[in-house]
């Protein structure tokens, strides 16, 4: 499975410890001393109700910690091993006394320490890093148990008839990801952390038009409460903000197409009232109505033809008469 956070807060550089030479070291072939390495640190995930209606037990964070340690980290969930390029050689489970999630208990989040070898090919990515990156981190792993947290049911063992994202009783229907069985590797992706707007941006790409349809899945699903963070929020009033838009259009273009049909009936069937093809043209579906408007430009043109042919002969005769006796 894989799991995507948006989380506070932002990576960031770390200064290095003997400790943690000795850790990279570990995971080393020729001995690096302080200079050699770039260490940062990033969230990797938490005791928060995520988009899915999931979250990690406190139990699983602490187990998480313990696989993630010697895990590669991958920029921009690249397969490509180049990019391979940070490796996790400490982890931490960090509880804010002082801040509290969504269910009211004290924040846990799971705190990766990795490194990257100072050398040219990761030049740049250091300086993103140092730079300050908001990133969304995913972390690919893997759990036994998938608990709902109304009646308590294992759905990878059985379905419930509770539904995620629903409240019961007042109380939020989540599911619980229990029992950690391995964690294979986490990705980030870089944004420059002074644009607040990049969460919005990872909205547009192709993998944020996907999240996108899941938020409005989502919505379209849940009956109860559902938990949108501040980045959904704004990607689903951008969303609303685009479809007020097409729909003003779609508007001018149904009453263009309206008036137009009226004009075609009144030239092809005056005999029927301007109020009855009025409300006969608003009664009917946008694709029956430019079906029928285009069957009525064809009535109207071939009326209109003999007309047009009509109309020429005086001209023809008056053209001629200069000839008539
Ligand atoms: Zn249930």
């Amino acid at each position: 499975m894989n799991k995507s956070y948006d989380l506070q807060p932002n990576s960031e550089a770390e200064s290095i410890t003997e400790d943690d030479l000795k850790l990279i070291n570990a995971y080393s072939r020729k001995r690096l001393k302080a200079d050699d390495v770039f260490v940062f640190s990033a969230v990797l995930c938490d005791n928060e109700i995520d988009r899915d209606f999931e979250r990690f037990s406190v139990e699983s964070l602490k187990t998480l910690a313990e696989l993630f340690v010697g895990k590669t980290a991958i920029k921009n969930h690249s397969m490509n091993s180049e990019d391979q390029s940070a490796r996790t050689f400490k982890t931490e489970l960090i509880t804010d006394e002082n801040r509290k999630n969504s269910l009211g208990e004290p924040y846990v989040y799971l705190k990766a320490y990795s490194y990257i070898p100072r050398i040219k090919k990761y030049e740049s990515l250091i300086e993103e890093i140092e730079s300050g990156i908001k990133k969304e981190v995913s972390i690919s792993c893997c759990v036994s148990k998938s608990i709902c947290s109304v009646c308590k049911t294992d759905l990878r063992q059985s379905a419930c008839h509770h539904k995620r994202g629903k409240s019961y009783n007042g109380k939020l229907c989540y599911c619980e990801l229990n029992d950690p069985l391995d964690a294979y590797e986490w990705s980030f992706v870089a944004v420059p952390a002074q644009k607040n707007a990049g969460v919005v941006k990872s909205f547009k790409d192709k993998e944020g038009n996907k999240k996108l349809s899941n938020i409005v899945k989502s919505l379209g699903e849940a009956e109860g409460e559902i938990l949108l963070s501040d980045g959904e929020v704004k990607a689903l009033r951008d969303y609303i903000k685009s479809l007020e838009t097409l729909a003003d259009e779609g508007r001018e273009y149904r009453k263009a197409l309206e008036s137009e049909t009226v004009r075609f009936f009144a030239l092809t069937s005056p005999e029927i009232s301007s109020d009855c093809t009025r409300s006969i043209c608003k009664s009917l579906s946008t694709k029956d109505l430019k079906e029928l408007n285009g069957a009525l430009r064809e009535k109207q043109q071939k009326l209109s033809a003999p007309q047009l042919a009509q109309a020429k002969k005086p001209s023809e005769n008056s053209a001629n008469s200069q000839f008539r006796f």
